[in-house]
């Protein structure tokens, strides 16, 4: 297949490295980035031309439309734009609408499985758009990840990522808090995670991304707290979620207040590079005044 991939920055690069190695051609445009071993061509426009299929990684909403409006013009009748960015959930739907009305295929399919599992070859897509867009791009998920689940229409794919990240960004503080506040009340922190990890609050970030270091599942945690997942990536997730629940009418308190203490963690607390679950060591240093 003749690939276009705009966005070689962390996330992007390996991904294309990865098509290039399945052997696929691949030509890349970035208006920053040159990485090894990926063709690149001088412009957007000029990199889609031949592509049956034009990948997007790119950091927001305003410039995945920004390079949408570029790049659609010059595709191939009947080519896909598939967006592995995460971005808002409107963005997503209005860059699909535009390469429909323009006779082209859609996909939007943000990826969980971070730079690591970008570089293995083990990211999850979340898609959403039509069938037979879906089926068209499917062999390349299965060369840059493990899983793609097709979860619906236009929009759905960012709509299921900032569902998860809703979750797990709540779940994240909610576990930290409870380690703290174990701390003060004098309980062991391995004994509460003996107890909790096989109770009814056990979860995913108890169990298998445990925030305190030298207790549960081996994390970044135990590594200083280097990321991992930033806490400034969650950030950007729990705001695109609190966006989807006002363009929605949604109530959303939990994910409103999470995104409220990560915005107060990343741009006032030194928060900014450090993993999302030192959220612990914040909550530590703090009472409740
Ligand atoms: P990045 O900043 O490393 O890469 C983005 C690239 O886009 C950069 O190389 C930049 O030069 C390029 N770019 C910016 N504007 C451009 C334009 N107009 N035309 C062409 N190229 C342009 O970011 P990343 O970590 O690779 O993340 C990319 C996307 O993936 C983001 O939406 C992010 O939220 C999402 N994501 C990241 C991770 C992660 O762990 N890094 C995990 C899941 C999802």
């Amino acid at each position: 297949m003749n690939i276009a991939f705009i966005g070689l920055g962390n996330m992007g690069a390996p991904m294309a490295q990865n098509l290039i190695k399945a052997g696929h051609s691949v030509t890349g445009f970035d208006t920053a980035a040159a990485p090894e071993g990926i063709p690149m061509a001088a412009s957007a426009p000029e990199a889609v031309q031949e592509a049956d299929v034009v990948i997007t990684m790119l950091p927001n909403g305003a410039i995945l439309r920004s390079v949408a409006n570029l790049v659609i013009p010059a595709m191939k009748p009947g080519a896909v734009l598939c967006d592995c960015s995460t971005v808002d959930v409107d963005s997503a739907k209005a860059v699909a609408e535009q390469a429909e009305a323009a006779g082209l295929g859609a996909l939007d399919a943000p990826v969980s499985g971070g730079v690591g599992g970008a570089s293995a070859g083990t990211l999850t897509f979340m898609v959403g758009g039509g069938d037979a867009a879906f089926a068209t791009v499917q062999p390349l998920f299965e060369i840059m990840g493990q899983k793609a689940v097709h979860c619906g229409a236009a929009g759905a794919g960012q709509s299921a990522k900032i569902c998860n990240n809703m979750i797990l960004g709540v779940t994240m503080i909610a576990t930290c808090e409870a380690f703290a506040l174990a701390d003060k009340l004098g309980l062991d922190r391995q004994k509460m995670y003996d107890v909790v990890s096989t109770s009814s609050g056990y979860s995913w970030t108890m169990n298998a991304y445990t925030p305190a270091p030298g207790v549960g599942a081996t994390s970044p945690a135990d590594n200083g707290y280097k990321p991992g997942f930033a806490a400034e990536l969650m950030l950007k997730d729990l705001r695109l979620s609190q966006q989807a629940a006002e363009s929605a009418d949604a109530d959303t308190p939990m994910g409103q207040l999470a995104a409220a203490l990560y915005e107060h963690f990343v741009e006032q607390e030194n928060g900014k590079g450090m993993d999302f679950s030192a959220m612990l060591p914040r909550f530590e240093k703090r009472g409740r005044g």
